[in-house]
C-alpha cells in the first residue's frame, strides 16, 4: 500500500508556530509520516510577501532543521511565474501515480477563500484537503454552493485520507493557535516580543537580516 503524502503550501512570510504546531499535532493524530512544506514565489491572489524568496527559504530551513517530519520543496520558489495549487497538485500527481494518497493542508480561513482559488475544484481530482482549526474564522462557507461542495466532499474518517488517492475534504481536530505572519510582521515593526510565536533560531535570523523593519502591512 502506498503511504499519504501531504503538502503544505503557503508563504512563510515567516513560518511560525501557527504552521508547525497543527500540523505536527495533526501528522500524530492521523499518522503522517512527512509532510513536504512547499513555500510559493509569486502568490496570485496576495500582495507580495516582504521577504525575499531566499530569506524566506532560510528562515524555513532554520524553523525545521531539527524536525524530521517535515522538508523542503523548493520547487515554486524557484519558478517565476505565479504558483497555482491547482497546476502544482496535478504536476505532483503525475510523479506519484494515480493511486497514491496525496493531500493538501490548509488552514481554516484558506477552505473559506478556497472556492476563490484557480480551478479550485480540481484540485480535489488530484488530492485530499485536510484543514486545521484556526480561531477566527467560520467553519461554513459563505455561499449555499460552496457549503454544499464541502459537504459533498466531507469525510470524518481519517482513514479514508490513507485509502483513498483523492476527493476528501478532512476537518482535523488540532488545536487553535492564535498567530498569523502579518501579526509577527506588525509586533516585529512595532519593536514587542513574538518569542512564543515562531522558532528562535528564525527570530534570530529576522533579527540579524534586519526584516520586517519598516512599516508596509
Ligand atoms: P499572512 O498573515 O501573511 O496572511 P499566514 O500567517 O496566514 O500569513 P500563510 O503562509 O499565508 O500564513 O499560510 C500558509 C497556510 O498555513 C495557510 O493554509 C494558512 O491557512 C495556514 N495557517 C497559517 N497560520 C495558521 C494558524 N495560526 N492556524 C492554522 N493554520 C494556519
Amino acid at each position: 500500500m502506498h503511504s499519504l503524502q501531504a503538502l503544505f503550501g503557503g508563504t512563510f512570510d515567516p513560518i511560525h508556530y501557527g504552521h508547525l504546531k497543527p500540523v505536527e499535532i495533526l501528522a500524530n493524530q492521523i499518522g503522517l509520516q512527512r509532510v513536504t512544506i512547499m513555500p510559493n514565489n509569486v502568490p496570485p491572489h496576495r500582495p507580495q510577501p516582504e521577504a525575499s524568496a531566499a530569506q524566506r527559504k532560510a528562515m524555513l530551513e532554520l524553523a525545521i532543521a531539527d524536525k524530521p517530519l517535515f522538508h523542503l520543496d523548493e520547487r515554486e520558489l524557484r519558478r517565476n511565474s505565479p504558483s497555482y495549487t491547482a497546476q502544482t497538485l496535478q504536476a505532483w500527481r503525475s510523479e506519484q501515480g494515480p493511486e497514491r494518497p496525496l493531500a493538501f493542508i490548509i488552514g481554516q480561513d484558506s477552505l473559506l477563500s478556497f472556492p476563490g482559488w484557480y480551478q479550485y475544484q480540481t484540485i480535489l481530482d488530484n488530492s485530499h484537503l485536510i484543514v486545521c482549526r484556526r480561531p477566527g474564522y467560520p467553519l461554513a462557507m459563505k455561499e449555499e454552493q460552496h457549503q454544499q461542495w464541502l459537504e459533498q466532499h466531507l469525510t470524518y474518517q481519517a482513514e479514508d485520507l490513507h485509502t483513498l488517492p483523492a476527493g476528501k475534504i478532512y476537518l482535523a481536530e488540532t488545536p487553535w493557535f492564535d498567530i498569523s505572519a502579518t501579526l509577527i510582521r506588525q509586533r516585529l515593526q512595532q519593536r514587542l516580543p513574538c518569542d512564543e510565536m515562531l522558532p528562535a533560531a528564525v527570530l534570530h535570523y529576522i533579527q540579524q537580516q534586519g526584516l520586517y523593519q519598516k512599516s508596509s502591512n
